[in-house]
This record gives C-alpha cells, sequence and structure tokens, in this order.
C-alpha cells in the first residue's frame, strides 16, 4: 500500500537544495514510479525559476530521464496566485512547455499591478501577520482562486488556505468541476478538519505530496496520510494512493492532440 507518486518538489533551481537527479534519486528509492519537479513560479521575488533558463532546465530534465527509465517524470511549476482577479505567473505559452502546473498563493510574490499590491498582496500578508481573517476577505480570495481554476489548467492547489484564507469547500466544489486536485501538503495542511470532511463528501479529490525543498523529504507524505488517517478520509479520494492520477492539464493536451 503506498502513493504513486510526489507531484511537489523543488531543487535548486529555485528554493530547493538538491539537483533534478537528486530528487530523481531520492524518489526511486522511496519506492515511486513517478515524480514531479516543481520549482518556484517566474514572479516568485526570491526564489522563482527563470524563465529565460526553462530550456536548460527541460534540458536537464530530459536527460535525467533518459538516465531512469524506471521513473516518470514531470517537470512542472508550482506557480503564484499574484492578483485578486485571478492571474497567475503564467502565460498561455508557457502552458505547452509544462508537464504539470501547481498553484499556490505565497507571500513576497510580483502583483500583477499595482492595485493588486494594495488590494490582494497586502491585506493578506497583514491579516496572516496577526493570523486571522475577515469574511470580506475570505470572500475575495476565494473569488481570485476560482477565476484562475476557470481560465488556467490548474492541476493542484498546493497548501489550500495557507496565507491566504479561503473558503474551502466552496473551492473544492469549483475544483470538482475542473478535476483540480487539493493538496494535502507535505510541510503544512491548513484546511480545518471540519472542512476536509465536507471536502471528501464532494466530488473534489485529494493529493498528497512533500512539497520537498530537500532531497531527503522527496517521497515524504506522511504528514498528508497521517491527516487521513487521523480524519478518516477514504483513500479512494487520494489521487496518488495507488494509481496514476489524472491530471486536467495533460487531458487538455491529450484533447488537443498534443504529445504528452
Ligand atoms: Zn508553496
Ligand atoms: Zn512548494
Amino acid at each position: 500500500m503506498a502513493f504513486w507518486g510526489d507531484y511537489h518538489t523543488h531543487t535548486v533551481h529555485s528554493h530547493g537544495k538538491g539537483t533534478i537527479e537528486e530528487n530523481v534519486v531520492a524518489a526511486i528509492n522511496r519506492g515511486l514510479k513517478e515524480v514531479a519537479i516543481t520549482d518556484h513560479g517566474f514572479k516568485h521575488l526570491l526564489y522563482n525559476v527563470k524563465r529565460s533558463k526553462w530550456d536548460v532546465i527541460r534540458a536537464e530534465a530530459e536527460g535525467v530521464r533518459k538516465k531512469y527509465p524506471q521513473i516518470n517524470i514531470y517537470l512542472g511549476l508550482e506557480t503564484n496566485m499574484n492578483s485578486g482577479g485571478g492571474n497567475i505567473d503564467i502565460i498561455d505559452s508557457d502552458m505547452d512547455k509544462l508537464d504539470l502546473v501547481v498553484c499556490g498563493y505565497h507571500r513576497f510574490v510580483a502583483s500583477k499591478s499595482v492595485g493588486d499590491i494594495m488590494r490582494f498582496h497586502i491585506p493578506n500578508l497583514w491579516l496572516d501577520m496577526w493570523g486571522k481573517s475577515t469574511k470580506k476577505r475570505i470572500v475575495k480570495n476565494t473569488d481570485a482562486y476560482i477565476k484562475a481554476i476557470e481560465r488556467y489548467d490548474i492541476d493542484i492547489i498546493s497548501h489550500m488556505n495557507y496565507g491566504a484564507c479561503v473558503d474551502c469547500v466552496e473551492l473544492a466544489k469549483v475544483c470538482a468541476h475542473y478535476g483540480t486536485l487539493i493538496e494535502l501538503n507535505g510541510k503544512r495542511v491548513n484546511i480545518p478538519d471540519r472542512d476536509l470532511e465536507l471536502i471528501a463528501m464532494t466530488d473534489a479529490e485529494f493529493i498528497c505530496d512533500s512539497d520537498a525543498h530537500s532531497v531527503d523529504k522527496v517521497g515524504d507524505m506522511s504528514l498528508g496520510k497521517s491527516v487521513i488517517d487521523r480524519l478518516s478520509l477514504p483513500l479512494s479520494k487520494v489521487a496518488n494512493w495507488e494509481r496514476i492520477p489524472s491530471f486536467r492539464s495533460r487531458r487538455k493536451k491529450q484533447e488537443k492532440g498534443q504529445t504528452v
């Protein structure tokens, strides 16, 4: 009984300590059949992947793919929510270059506009500093995420409710509709227990990832698994428990006849 793959790991290309190859070898040693490299998106102010380096990173990943054919490797990004209007830090042409699109809210991200600094990032930063939120802010953040999910083929929402509070159950219903997976993150699970139980009753699916920033954490989904066990959430709702997750962006590419 085991997880099929880990779909959220970082490398030296952003804020991680390991190389792509080291993360892949760690995943193989954990017995995983798939692993994703998902470094921080282009607009993260501190740890971003440089768009200009993408072809070099892709070539590196292809080299590792050839060397380790026993594991399926995805090269994606953990993109950033960077506006209250649901923008994330990729452009449409980036989608074809990404095997997987993870999306989350992070501090220290370049905003889409000055208005978004004032009306999205600063309010969230301020409320997060005090460890609270307001109903109005939750509505606005939820709306931003919904717009992003509607607009982009986001495969996974990472660490939902971290840094920017949302109505997790309402967001889960939208995730269910579009086939976006809700992550039980390896470093933090910010979704309240009752919401997790309610989400499990919707058509949405969870996915457990490590969010590893060091090689030794690749494939460590113990936090997510402990939440599942503690709340008796059905493993049938976990997209990477003993099965290959069906990712939304890949389904879309296959529909369009693109090779994935
Ligand atoms: Zn993150
Ligand atoms: Zn991450």
